[in-house]
């Protein structure tokens, strides 16, 4: 299977061909709108590997999420009135190290490496959840605009996908032409766990309807 830095340069070589694309088209024309198109492909294209414990996506996406989530209640509480040091960095620290350590070591545990995180099903569950993030932090009301980066993720999360299969069917170290064992494991509508597959496809559903 292709590795990180092979995953991050072909998600910069996708994300300028949908960038060249776009501007031929004129779905997009700012350079603010460029770099968030580019940066969710690359974003996309890195995301499938979350699944790889202890990887680098995995310490990325848990990284920014805790102190994310840990930096926005801090604020919150400080902008509240609490100026109490000793209580602010006790809840915002049980926080980070609730998300980063607790509910990451959940995520490790139930998910597969290559599991429902490497399907087509994820792809669109990530696209969707992109979508419903934006809206909540895009100060514009433009709907389409997070529509775009939905897909724009979802189209780097599927050259992820695409580019393990190219990798399992050809050994590109020249050796043998052979297709490797994980062959097809990649590009699947279904993972063997039955809940996680139930859990991607109802979250689908319920972003779709929601
Ligand atoms: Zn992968």
């Amino acid at each position: 299977m292709a590795n990180f830095k092979t995953h991050i340069g072909w998600g910069a070589v996708i994300g300028v061909t949908m960038i060249v694309l776009a501007l031929l088209y004129s779905f997009i024309s700012g350079w603010v709108e460029i770099f968030m198109i580019f940066g969710a492909i690359l974003v996309g294209s890195f995301l499938p590997d979350m699944d790889m414990d202890d990887g680098v996506p995995f310490q990325i996406l848990f990284g920014f999420l805790s102190i994310g989530v840990a930096g926005s209640i801090f604020y919150q509480l400080y902008s509240d009135g609490q100026r109490d040091v000793l209580t602010l960095f006790l809840i915002t620290g049980a926080i980070f190290i609730g998300l980063r350590f607790v509910v990451g070591e959940i995520f490790m545990r139930f998910t597969d490496h290559r599991g429902i995180w490497h399907s087509i099903p994820a792809a669109i569950f990530m696209g969707l959840v992109s979508m419903q993030i934006m809206r909540r932090i895009s100060p514009s009301e433009n709907d389409e605009w997070c529509v775009y980066v939905g897909i724009a993720i979802m189209i780097g999360y599927l050259g992820h996908l695409i580019l393990d299969e190219i990798y399992a069917s050809v050994n590109l170290s020249g050796h043998s032409l052979l297709p490797k064992r994980s062959l097809g494991s990649a590009l699947k509508i279904y993972s063997r766990s039955k809940i996680a597959t139930g859990i991607v496809y109802g979250g689908i559903v319920y972003l779709l309807f929601s």
